[in-house]
């Protein structure tokens, strides 16, 4: 049959996400989603959209939103930009800010979603390599050669930098956007949304998917100077001029005001995190601090794909990649204490 795909497309390698199987006798800790529902508070919010909000289209403003979430952390509503979960900010930066015919500078352990983006955006990918400590060196990377884009924490290492390293950072590099990826800041590292008023070419992302418990809505957030935000938007509004469904922003804003129960549920996860380290490490795992809700484990004996293999058959999901470097180690997910002590069980036997 006659194949009509661009160059582009036969480049792709498409990003293939953790394994959604689920149900009863599914462990799920593959995929980082957040163990507990949303707030109460959130899913009222939800049942509260009114027929006539749904008849209609949304705020293409997400003005609510938007103003709460600049409340929230003390900046100007021109200041926040949202869209459809965070991978949906990435892909409007990476068009907006790093198609400039420049090289764009990662980890090469990192989100397998920037080369993804590269890809289909035409970027030169220039990778920079984390430390054999598989922590992330900022003076790696170039100053002013192209665009920079990393994670913190980063992905899947769970190991995150102080923001003073980040300062340090946009303090030599003036020229070109430096994007943190902040989706699992909640869980205990540095965020940088505080520096954006001292750094015009620094963009922040956060998501409510990880610490807000809200994967299923898709609701990303990006903060920036001004300038910033109206370049995504313009990009946005190019494709489809309505950034968040009406849901969406119901949610978010009820989020955002259920200050409590998010501190309460990151704090459970927190302690589970800490006892599930010190329970891998009794059966033998090689664990790096993370400051995520996942753990990145290595297998005892570095036997990453059997331990894989069997976890997957009793039901227990978690993250292998079969890539140098990654291969002797699992992502693990910070799941429940009852969902932890299903790993445990499934590790002895
Ligand atoms: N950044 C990183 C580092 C991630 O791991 C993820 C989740 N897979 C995302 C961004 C995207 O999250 P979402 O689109 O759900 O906001």
């Amino acid at each position: 049959m006659t194949n009509f795909w661009t160059e582009t497309v036969k480049r792709l390698t498409p990003y293939v996400p953790g394994e959604q199987r689920s149900g009863a006798h599914i462990t799920k800790l593959n995929t980082n989603e957040n163990p507990y529902p949303p707030a109460p508070e959130v899913l009222q919010a939800i049942r509260g959209v009114e027929g006539d909000q749904l008849r209609r289209y949304p705020d293409p403003e997400s003005v609510e939103l938007r103003t709460t979430l600049a409340e929230y952390h003390g900046l100007s509503i021109d200041e926040v930009f949202v869209g459809n979960g965070s991978d949906e900010i990435l892909a409007l930066a990476f068009l907006a800010y790093f198609t400039n015919g420049k090289p764009l500078q990662f980890p090469d352990i990192s989100y397998s979603f920037y080369p993804v983006y590269c890809d289909l955006y035409g970027i030169e990918q220039k990778l920079v390599e984390l430390e054999p400590d598989y922590s992330l060196s900022l003076e790696r990377f170039e100053a002013n050669l192209g665009g920079i884009i990393f994670p913190n924490p980063n992905a899947p290492t769970a190991s995150a930098v102080p923001a003073d390293a980040v300062s340090r950072l946009l303090e030599k590099h003036t020229e070109q956007v430096l994007l943190v990826d902040e989706a699992y800041a909640d869980f205990g590292g540095e965020s940088v949304v505080g520096l954006i008023r001292q750094y015009p070419n620094l963009l922040v992302s956060h998501t409510f998917s990880k610490g807000r418990s809200l994967a299923g809505m898709r609701l990303g957030v990006a903060f920036g100077h001004p300038s910033l935000i109206e370049g995504l938007q313009r990009v946005k509004n190019s494709f489809n001029s309505y950034p968040v469904d009406a849901l969406a922003q119901a949610a978010g804003v009820a989020s955002i005001k259920a200050e409590d129960y998010y501190r309460q549920t990151l704090t459970s996860i927190m302690q589970t995190r800490q006892q599930a380290v010190s329970d891998l490490q009794n059966r033998g795992f090689e664990v790096l601090p993370s400051a995520a809700n996942f753990v990145f484990a290595k297998a005892p004996d570095g036997n990453a794909e059997q331990v894989f293999r069997k976890l997957n058959d009793a039901g227990v999901l978690v993250r292998y990649w079969n890539k140098p470097r990654l291969d002797q180690w699992l992502r693990i997910s910070i799941g429940t204490a009852a969902e932890m002590q299903a790993l445990l069980s499934a590790l002895d036997a």
